[in-house]
């Protein structure tokens, strides 16, 4: 039986936001969050954080400083008696910021959609009508909606009658958000629900799949290409030298092994660029 759960954003709805996080040591709790997080694991509903992370597609941190960043918050909740029960983030951008060509793209993880709140329900069994998505950004509160579940934004400033339309509510913080979870516990949940069973849903777990993978695939292309480019360019440079010294001894049968040589050295510095800017391209 689908269970309903609280999706919650990381940066500055859990953890304080200085920039982008690169170390675990950076990590710091928001002040009330610990406790906001205990009431909801008391009330049984699973956390789920989804957190768009292109920290990772810029090339600040990689995945595994990623995991360390996560797992040091983990920890730091679990010492005051709080627990996450998932994390998902997407490491995907877009773009030219993207200077890892293995994270630039589109993703339907990427927050305002839904992909990774899908995913969670899919692979955790939940009730997405029924569950929650709360944050301090409007992609928050559009991932939740797109999602099909309710949605707080957290603001301390924002009048609720001044609230972007895709959040049902504007919180001032993720104290008064879980109490809000809390007191409409049981009541109706958001509409339309998402078949998290649908051919749809299968297809969406696919595509993380196979993103996933190709990340990895693309960072073993992406050295044995640079490696073919380094060797062709020892080449161009080796038949340069040869070229240079056959013009020096020269002598007409020289010269013309002189050109030859020269050709050759062009077309192999040709072939290094094209292979160092396929490497780059992938
Ligand atoms: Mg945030």
């Amino acid at each position: 039986m689908p269970r309903p759960a609280v999706f919650l954003d990381r940066d500055n709805t859990l953890i304080e936001d200085p920039g982008f996080i690169t170390s675990p040591d950076q990590v710091r709790l928001m002040p009330t969050a610990a406790a906001a997080l205990r009431e909801l694991n008391q009330a049984g509903f699973p956390i789920v954080v989804v957190t768009n992370q292109s920290g990772v597609a810029r090339g600040f941190l990689d995945e595994d400083a990623l995991h360390a960043v996560h797992q040091r918050m983990r920890e730091l909740f679990e010492a005051e008696g709080a627990t996450i029960d998932a994390i998902y983030a997407c490491p995907y951008l877009p773009g030219d910021e993207a200077k890892i060509s293995a994270y630039r793209r589109e993703s339907d993880l990427r927050k305002p959609r839904p992909g990774m709140l899908l995913l969670a329900a899919s692979e955790m069994d939940l009730d997405l009508s029924h569950s929650w998505m709360i944050g301090d950004s409007l992609r928050d509160v559009q991932a939740g909606r797109a999602a099909g579940c309710r949605t707080i934004m957290l603001d301390s400033k924002l009048k609720d009658q001044n609230k972007p339309p895709e959040a049902d509510v504007v919180m001032p913080s993720l104290t008064a958000a879980a109490r809000h979870v809390l007191a409409n516990r049981g009541r109706g949940g958001a509409n339309p629900a998402v078949n998290t069973n649908t051919e749809a849903m299968q297809l969406l777990r696919q595509i993380a799949a196979a993103q996933q993978q190709q990340v990895r695939a693309t960072a073993g292309d992406f050295s044995v290409l640079s490696l073919l480019g380094a060797i062709v360019q020892m080449l161009a440079l080796a038949f340069g030298v040869w070229a240079f010294f056959a013009m020096v001894e020269g002598g007409d049968e020289m010269i013309l092994a002189s050109l030859l040589r020269f050709l050759l050295a062009i077309f192999a510095q040709l072939l290094a660029l094209t292979l160092f800017f396929l490497a780059r391209q992938r």
